[in-house]
């Protein structure tokens, strides 16, 4: 490959839409051909999956009053729509359904279930709460996780452990937002020195490395005003002098949001001297069918 290579366009999470997730936007179908448009190789549409019990909803969901079970039925809609989007634009595009999971008490069971049952092609393995607590969805609830933990430190070294035993019980063939943890703290550059925490980083990506997984780039962080994508540089590094295999995500939220600081994250990687020779998702993501 010479200087001049130029990797496919590919996103292996993303596709949220506002058909399926409250906090997305646009039907999914659009979603699709916004991807075609931009000529994308290949995508992975990764709807959220929906919350085991109304315990689980996210806020926007509660406050709508849309139960788990309504959510649950319309992701039987979701995985018969990726179906049909699949099989209609498989001449201008190759989807691959899949599903971003959640971890929290009985969410890996579950998940494992749901892939079953709609044969979804792969999992992303996220962690959007620690605790139980969804941390990401706004500071105030990021503050609680914090309260719970006791202390900021603490719930990174909590994220960490929640994610290996995620990582453990799921073998998603893609990881979520690896260090999502560090979203609302503006330190996170130094507190991931720490000693304690390092090591659960470490222990993390070598669960990763020795079982094939991928990490997603996932280019949103910028989107909400992050300097740079998840996986933070040091932690992005690290994982390529592993070995681990890397695939960009928009985490598309709607058609505004498809194909957002893809080409830059290739061209970080790029410029870590990754290949990013990600034509075949087969060679990455390892589907289940
Ligand atoms: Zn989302
Ligand atoms: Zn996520």
């Amino acid at each position: 490959m010479g200087l001049d290579y130029v990797p496919a366009r590919v996103s292996a999470h993303g596709g949220h839409s506002g058909q399926f997730c409250l906090h997305a936007e646009d039907e999914l179908e659009a979603v699709v051909l916004a991807y075609i448009a931009q000529g994308f190789v290949w995508a992975g549409i990764t709807e959220h999956m929906p919350p085991m019990q109304d315990q689980y909803r996210y806020a926007d969901e509660k406050e709508a009053g849309i139960s788990a079970l309504a959510l649950q039925k319309q992701f039987a809609t979701y995985a018969a729509e990726v179906k049909r989007l699949k099989q209609r634009y498989s001449g201008d595009i190759l989807l691959l359904g899949g599903m971003e999971s959640e971890c929290y008490p009985g969410a890996f069971e579950f998940a494992l279930e749901l892939q079953q049952r709609y044969a979804l092609d792969y999992i992303v393995g996220s962690v959007h709460h620690v605790r139980e607590i969804n941390f990401d969805f706004c500071p105030a609830q990021y503050q609680a996780a914090i309260t719970a933990c006791g202390g900021i430190d603490a719930l990174y070294c909590t994220y960490f452990d929640e994610q290996l035993t995620m990582l453990q019980a799921l073998r998603p063939a893609v990881v979520g937002h690896f260090d999502l943890v560090r979203l609302y703290d503006p330190d996170y550059a130094q507190r991931i020195l720490n000693p304690e925490i390092m090591r659960r980083i470490e222990r993390n990506l070598k669960y990763v490395c020795d079982n094939n997984l991928c990490l997603d780039l996932n280019m949103r962080a910028l989107a909400k005003g992050a300097s740079e994508p998840y996986i933070s540089r040091p932690i992005l590094v690290k994982a390529l002098e592993m070995g681990i295999n890397i695939l960009p995500g928009d985490d598309s939220h709607g058609v505004s949001s498809v194909g957002y600081g893809i080409d830059a994250g290739t061209a970080l990687l790029q410029d870590l001297g990754y290949a990013c020779a990600w034509d075949n998702p087969g060679a990455f993501i390892h589907t289940r069918t």
